[in-house]
């Protein structure tokens, strides 16, 4: 009997050496690191990767190993988009929006998204937290599957499936009573239906709980952003408590002083788009480590369209957001980068963001954190993301010049690398 552990152990120790022996180490030598964890780069530093994760942080690469030249590049923490779309090709207006959900199928739908997904990776995203489908079912979950299966390439999802809403609120809305349109959430109304939708689409793969939580906006005299709030606070809490009884998080929609409030006193994880957070709100937020996912591009990008199509609250919300933004920040709020790709074209690098998040009051360091240490936190995947550190697993980006100096230095992203595998290169 001794004698077989003995050779049993012998051969694990043979079969693990032979795995480190025969695994290629990868050394990236670059121009400057910026690793997330401080302010500074860090000049001619090597990042040293073995078996998909970061070994060292060295000053020359190691005998043996593939070197990658970066030396004209500054290498940063994979970038992480905190809100996206990927089954959705822009929607600045209701027709956009329309027209695919009546005459798009949502395999076609799908399709399209496998290219987002490369589109997202290539920008330099190779973490994204993917925020409902709008209409195309599950099949977010099964992009993430075939991504995770190495079937087709693209950053690493979470998801979040269908989103809830209440009737009557929520896209598409207008056709006759006696015509059926499909809608881009799954419609629940009461508390008890609230918590059985929560159970349905967990049970079908999401990650994330994602509710509507306002609408139809307008600035009050005062200044303030006004808003219907959809579910009741009784409905909303019983979503969190639910989400959080199975141990998902749940993000919520939420624009304006109503939708806002009942959201955080709900409990809910992550504020999106918070165009208007009253101060009482920020503390409760800050207090809680409830996040804001401010998404400041998208909304100059449809403000335009928007009020061309009647709806001229949308240019005022601009200011609003900038005001929240400064609060936010002074308040201690945990900001993390989100950009509601796919609410504008995929073809827009959703990194105009970074310049976004500047212009609203940001340092670039601030900002780039935003993308890479606070996101990978929202994720919950702080342990192996956010940084480049050892241990960590080696997800890499690099820019050519200095992003400190010039934020729109990420929006040129030239290699990627996602756990330890070059998808991009100069
Ligand atoms: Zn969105």
């Amino acid at each position: 009997m001794r004698k077989v552990v003995l050779m049993v152990f012998f051969l694990v120790t043979v079969i693990t050496c032979l795995g480190q022996t025969t695994s290629k180490i990868i050394a990236l030598r670059c121009g400057s690191v910026f690793d997330g964890r401080g302010d500074l780069l860090r000049p001619n530093a090597v990042i040293v990767i073995d078996a998909g994760k970061i070994k060292a942080l060295a000053a020359s690469a190691p005998d043996g190993a593939e070197v990658i030249d970066l030396s004209q590049h500054t290498c940063l923490p994979g970038l992480i988009d905190t809100h996206t779309h990927i089954l959705l090709q822009g929607d600045i207006t209701a027709a956009d929006y329309d027209e695919q959900l009546l005459k798009q199928s949502p395999e076609y739908r799908t399709i399209l998204a496998t290219v987002n997904a490369r589109r997202a990776l290539e920008y330099g995203f190779t973490s994204i937290r993917d925020v409902e489908t709008e209409g195309a079912g599950y099949a977010d979950a099964d992009v993430k599957k075939a991504i995770n299966n190495g079937i087709i390439p693209g950053p690493r999802m979470q998801v979040a499936t269908r989103a809830l809403d209440v009737t009557g609120a929520y896209p598409l809305q207008g056709y006759a009573p006696n015509v059926s349109v499909p809608h881009g959430v799954q419609l629940v109304d009461g508390a008890d239906n609230a918590r059985q939708a929560v159970r349905e689409q967990i049970s079908h793969g999401a990650d994330w709980i994602k509710v509507y939580s306002d609408r139809s906006y307008r600035v009050r005299e005062d200044g303030v952003l006004d808003d219907i709030p959809t579910f009741t606070l009784d409905e909303l809490r019983a979503i969190v408590d639910e989400a959080h009884r199975e141990r998902h998080k749940v993000a919520s929609h939420a624009m304006a002083l109503n939708g806002v409030h009942n959201s955080v006193e709900a409990g809910v994880d992550t504020i999106e788009h918070g165009n208007y957070i009253a101060d009482v709100d920020l503390s409760t937020m800050a207090a809680r480590g409830i996040f804001y996912v401010p998404t400041i591009f998208v909304g100059e990008y449809v403000a335009q369209g928007r009020a061309a199509e009647g709806a001229p609250v949308w240019l005022k919300m601009i200011q609003i957001h900038e005001d929240t933004f400064h609060r936010a920040m002074k308040a201690g709020v945990k900001i993390a980068f989100g950009t509601d790709a796919g609410g504008f074209d995929w073809k827009v690098n959703p990194a105009k963001e970074f310049s976004s998040m500047v212009k609203f009051g940001m340092t670039p360091a601030q900002a780039i954190r935003a993308a890479t240490v606070t996101a990978a936190e929202l994720l919950g995947m702080q342990d192996s993301l956010g940084t480049i550190e050892p241990g960590k697993l080696a997800d890499i980006v690099a820019v050519p010049g200095d992003p400190l100096a010039d934020v729109t230095a990420m929006e040129k992203v030239d290699f990627v690398m996602k756990a330890g595998v070059v998808y991009r290169k100069p």
